[in-house]
Formats: C-alpha cells, sequence, structure tokens
C-alpha cells in the first residue's frame, strides 16, 4: 500500500533493524523501543488492523511471538515480554498496517499496567451486553 510505512520496511524501502525474516513476516525493531529489543512482528501483506489479517496470517503470528519472547529471555536476560496487539486509533494503535509488539521485561520494572479504570456491571447489565455479543458470534 502507498504511502504505508509498515509496507516501506517490509519490502525494504525504508531501513530497520531486522531481526527475523520469512516469507510472511518481518521483524524489527520498534524505532522508540519502551525497552532495548522491543519488537515489532510486521506481516509483509498489507492489513490494516487484526480484522483484515488473513487466518493464515493470524495463525503464524503467536507462534512467532513466541519465539521472539524467547529468545529476548535467553539472549537479553528478560524475564518475560509482553505482547501487544494495539487495534484502532482508540486502543493506541498509531500505525495503521497490523503489527504486534514484543516487548521484553525485567523483574524490578513497574509492570506494564493497562491504563483503563476498572468498572462494575450494574444488575443484568452484563447479561444484557453478553447478549449483544454472542448475537455477532
Ligand atoms: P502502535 O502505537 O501502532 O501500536 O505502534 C506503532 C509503533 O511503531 C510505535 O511503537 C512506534 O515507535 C513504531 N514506529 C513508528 N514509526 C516507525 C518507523 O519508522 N520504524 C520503526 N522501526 N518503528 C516505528
Ligand atoms: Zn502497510
Amino acid at each position: 500500500m502507498d504511502n504505508c510505512i509498515f509496507c516501506m520496511i517490509a519490502n525494504g524501502q525504508i531501513p530497520s533493524t531486522t531481526v527475523y525474516e520469512d516469507d510472511d513476516f518481518k521483524a524489527v525493531f520498534d524505532i522508540a523501543p519502551a525497552n532495548p529489543g522491543h519488537v515489532l512482528i510486521i506481516p509483509k501483506k498489507h492489513a490494516g488492523d487484526i480484522t483484515e489479517l488473513p487466518q493464515e496470517t493470524a495463525a503464524k503470528v503467536l507462534p512467532l511471538a513466541a519465539r521472539i519472547g524467547k529468545a529476548q529471555m535467553e539472549a537479553l536476560g528478560a524475564d518475560g515480554f509482553n505482547t501487544v496487539i494495539n487495534t484502532g486509533e482508540a486502543a493506541g494503535q498509531s500505525v495503521m498496517h497490523f503489527h504486534t509488539h514484543i516487548i521484553p521485561r525485567y523483574k524490578g520494572e513497574a509492570p506494564m499496567v493497562a491504563n483503563w479504570i476498572q468498572k462494575s456491571y450494574k444488575d443484568g447489565e452484563a447479561e444484557a451486553i453478553a447478549a449483544k455479543l454472542r448475537e455477532k458470534l
């Protein structure tokens, strides 16, 4: 896709620090890492977000994320890693080409906490909302 920065990274038009590449994906360092070694898994074929990602590509994302996270633990001494997918501007997606963040994490760091405020359901509200969702699934 024209003017898509991650398409350009995927096809090598824009340089990136690449740690893994195959027919489907390029895995590169995030330009503004949450920690050194923060990786973005970028599919080579443009998909705007997870809802547009073909199922056969999507099925390969988690195994690759696990592989990269394991490498971060073994090679960088990370104690864990966050796997993050933002979908939509409201959810913090800033580049509209699907990608998965793999962020190495260390003991003693403040854990990544979701920035939502925990709410509660009124009587009957959970069931009513669940019914709406079930209808679409
Ligand atoms: P999002 O907010 O969409 O989940 O994450 C987009 C990520 O892409 C951000 O963490 C940002 O630092 C990273 N990013 C934006 N532009 C570039 C770029 O040109 N090269 C690389 N390697 N990362 C980028
Ligand atoms: Zn793209």
